[in-house]
């Protein structure tokens, strides 16, 4: 059965549908203009004033009422605009969505009232400017998500022309005279359309590493994984080791192994990069996304470059699970380490 809630409980005559992993505010705001509205008078008229719809990050943490109220003016059921929500990637991505604090691989978008300051709604330019009807992505929102797997070119996270994040809710604020809705993909701040944004090759150590994330992020939502050898059942729990892993490399233990990776393939270490402490979510796209590439270069020829890379600067298990409990397939090469590394002089 259908729920219809909020306005006068009906279908709007302008009813998009939602387009293939269409973020849900996109979807309202595409809702809001087809209708000739502002997105931020169709909330008001849907939730009313006082719910302060734009200064919550909704596509984190809509709540049901919300949800429903926008089912019913689509013609939808609750579950699809649930489903364009990001809370569907608990337990496919990670073990549990963490709504009104920082959850893992979810990039923060830093709402204060209805300004975004964080840059946390990432796109890619060739996917806007393809879009027969440009719109944003929920697999933008990941931190993971540093390169368009479809184009296989470095996403962006904010205006190339004045860095103002991405914030298309704001796009007709300031311009009470303008009826028409502008162009979905210009910059709120300098209008700068974000389709035109430059088509960048992402850095990576080697080739293969580049493929490898490629690859992950064309699959990255079926729930499991295949790595070296092993089907592994849980994708959260791969992830979980990919996430530690991007974490650990830049502490100082880490870091010794990252600075192997570097200088295996380069010669030399990256020039003076210094990583500041702080979750794998805050740090700069470009940064997440070389922490990710040297993780997929040093888990290729599973387990074996890991390994050497560990032996070579001399790292054991404790020192890369910080105690942590690992996966299975994690911690028996971690522990083959410890053995080997242990008992070297025997060999
Ligand atoms: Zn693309
Ligand atoms: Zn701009």
């Amino acid at each position: 059965m259908r729920i219809s809630h909020g306005l006068s409980g009906r279908v709007l005559p302008a009813h998009p549908h939602q387009l293939p992993d269409e973020l849900f505010t996109s979807w309202f705001v595409r809702t809001a203009h087809a209708n000739g509205l502002k997105a931020q008078v169709l909330a008001d008229r849907l939730y009313g004033k006082q719910c302060s719809f734009w200064a919550r990050d909704q596509d984190k943490l809509a709540a049901p009422h919300i949800l429903s109220a926008f089912a019913g003016i689509v013609g939808c059921s609750y579950e699809e605009a649930l489903a364009a929500t990001l809370r569907p990637y608990e337990g496919t991505i990670y073990s549990s969505h963490n709504p009104y604090g920082n959850t893992l691989w979810i990039l923060p978008i830093g709402v204060r009232h209805r300004i975004r300051d964080r840059p946390g709604q990432q796109y890619c330019p060739l996917c806007l400017v393809e879009d027969a009807i440009p719109y944003y992505r929920r697999r933008w929102r990941l931190s993971y998500y540093t390169i368009c797997e479809i184009h296989g070119t470095q996403m962006h996270d904010c205006c190339p022309e004045c860095q103002a994040p991405v914030a298309f809710h704001r796009l007709e604020l300031g311009h009470k005279t303008e009826t028409l809705p502008r162009l979905a993909t210009a910059c709120y701040r300098c209008g700068f359309d974000l389709a035109r944004a430059p088509a960048w090759s992402p850095d990576a150590l080697d080739g293969q590493s580049i493929m490898a994330l490629r690859a992950f992020l064309a699959f990255h939502d079926i729930g499991w994984w295949f790595h070296a050898k092993e089907d592994i059942p849980s994708m959260p729990d791969y992830l979980k080791v990919v996430h530690h892993v991007v974490t650990w490399l830049t502490s100082a233990q880490g870091g010794r192994l990252l600075r192997w990776a570097e200088e295996s393939v380069r010669g030399v270490a990256q020039p003076s990069v210094k990583y500041e402490r702080m979750p794998f979510e805050f740090r700069p796209l470009i940064t997440r996304h070389w922490l990710l590439v040297c993780t997929c270069w040093l888990f290729q020829d599973w387990p074996n470059r890991f390994l050497d890379g560990c032996r070579s600067v001399g790292l054991t298990k404790s020192r890369i699970t910080r105690s942590e409990v690992m996966p299975g397939w994690f911690d028996r090469v971690a522990e083959e380490l410890a053995v080997v590394w242990g008992h070297h002089t025997e060999h």
